[in-house]
């Protein structure tokens, strides 16, 4: 079983955000919420997301 991690830190955030999910898809929406209400991005630019895609980290069991 896949499990996927994301620090806000890993993409140059001076941050302690982390999230973890079993799906990327399940992943996205809780950066989408945190970029919003911590970042005040109402919308995550383009390079951002690349970024944050890189920055995800899959782990396997
Ligand atoms: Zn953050």
């Amino acid at each position: 079983m896949a499990h996927f991690e994301f620090k806000c830190k890993d993409i140059g955030m001076d941050c302690g955000f982390e999230t973890s999910g079993k799906t990327m898809e399940e992943l996205m929406p809780k950066i989408a919420e945190h970029a919003k209400t911590a970042h005040n991005m109402a919308e995550i630019p383009q390079d951002v997301k690349d970024k944050v895609a890189k920055a995800i980290k899959k782990k396997m069991f």
